[in-house]
């Protein structure tokens, strides 16, 4: 890891990437990047690089997972082992874990869930290159991977965080920010502003926390415009697009595929595709008591 900076902001008020405080680094995106996902998006956010890919809906095996009103929406985060400058343990840890809970909640108010029930939707964020930012990068690719495998949603989910270096609040941390600095606010919202996911690190006052919430706003709109640009680029002219949501009933939404693919499977809990292999409607106590030991 690079030594602790004398200093992050210089006399003329720049980063040390050159960034003045309330500017995002580079955000670079494409959609539809995988053949196999039903929907898929790169993004490449200063140096992170991070593959979103989603599949389903489809029907959730085993079948006492399903939630009878509503589909399931999992979302999995992962970190390669080659992404960061001491490789990582592949597999989950105790970060990914809590990234990929708050992560999928952070969707929950936008996903339509009531027209898939029992079904579930699997969000898969793999981060290639990391370099500070890796949660927001991955719900940024995440919700374009959502919209581009036509997953209804009452709209797009924008992340960025926000944090303080040499007691100045700044938007979008780099990694000798995050790494080395007084706080780190990653903060994911809805459209129109409501925010659905916030964690921190380090100390803010009341006041800082104030501001800093303004700036991460104006940050996450920028975003939106980089996503909404991506999602036009695909799939055509904004207005248009309007046009056919509205039409839109909700009957027309597609059916959840039928469970044909099963090796697809390739999926977040082993014990889930075990249980499905065996018989879904076989489980005894016994199973269910050594898959509660493993989670
Ligand atoms: N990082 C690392 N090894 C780890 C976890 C994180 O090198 O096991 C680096 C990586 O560059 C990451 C940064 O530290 O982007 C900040 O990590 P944090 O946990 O704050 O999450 P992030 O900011 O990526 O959402």
């Amino acid at each position: 890891m690079s030594d602790k900076p004398e200093r992050f902001i210089d006399d003329e008020g720049l980063r040390l990437d050159g960034r003045r405080v309330d500017e995002i680094r580079p955000m670079k995106v494409e959609m539809g990047v995988l053949s196999r996902a039903d929907g898929s998006c790169y993004l490449e956010w200063g140096n992170n690089k991070v593959l979103a890919a989603v599949y389903g809906p489809r029907e959730l095996h085993p079948r006492r997972m399903q939630k009878p009103n509503e589909v399931l929406v999992r979302y999995k985060y992962n970190m390669a082992s080659f992404s960061v400058e001491d490789r990582i343990r592949p597999g989950p840890s105790r970060r990914s874990t809590e990234i990929s809970k708050v992560s999928g909640e952070a969707f929950e108010p936008v996903v339509m869930t009531q027209y898939y029930p029992g079904a579930v939707i699997d969000v898969f964020a793999e981060v290639l290159q990391a370099d500070a930012g890796t949660r927001t990068a991955a719900i940024n690719a995440a919700t374009l991977a959502l919209a581009d495998a036509g997953i209804p949603m009452k709209g797009l989910v924008s992340a960025c965080a926000v944090g303080k270096v040499d007691g100045q609040l700044v938007l979008d941390l780099n990694k000798p920010e995050d790494n080395y600095g007084q706080a780190d606010l990653p903060v994911a919202m809805t459209q129109d502003g409501e925010i659905t996911l916030l964690q921190m690190d380090g100390h803010l006052t009341p006041e800082e926390l104030e501001e800093g919430l303004e700036m991460v706003k104006k940050g996450c709109q920028q975003i939106l415009e980089i996503q909404r640009e991506a999602l036009v680029s695909r799939y055509g002219n904004e207005d248009e697009e309007g046009e056919e949501a509205e039409e839109e009933s909700p009957e027309e939404v597609p059916e959840p595929e039928e469970e044909e693919d099963e090796e697809r499977d390739n999926s977040f809990d082993n014990e889930e595709s075990e249980a499905e292999n065996s018989d879904e409607n076989d489980v005894t106590e016994e199973d269910e008591g050594e898959e509660d030991e493993r989670q």
